[in-house]
């Protein structure tokens, strides 16, 4: 039986992939994250970035079906 794989993603995040690592939770939310969920409430940003997830997500799951 496989181990359970944690393939959760926090979409409005993902322009935020592999930044601020060097930072506590609380900076890196108000400096990386907060920020750029704002931007979500311009729909054709949130459209742009959603279909750049989903299209990543399953290119992802192709690769590591293939
Ligand atoms: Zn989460």
């Amino acid at each position: 039986m496989p181990g359970l794989v944690d393939t959760h993603v926090h979409a409005p995040q993902y322009v935020n992939s592999g930044m601020g690592y060097d930072q506590r939770l609380m900076d890196w939310l108000n400096k990386y994250t907060f920020p750029e969920e704002a931007k979500f409430k311009d729909l054709e940003y949130a459209k742009e970035v959603y279909t750049k997830v989903v299209v990543r997500i399953i290119v992802v799951i192709l690769v590591e079906v293939a």
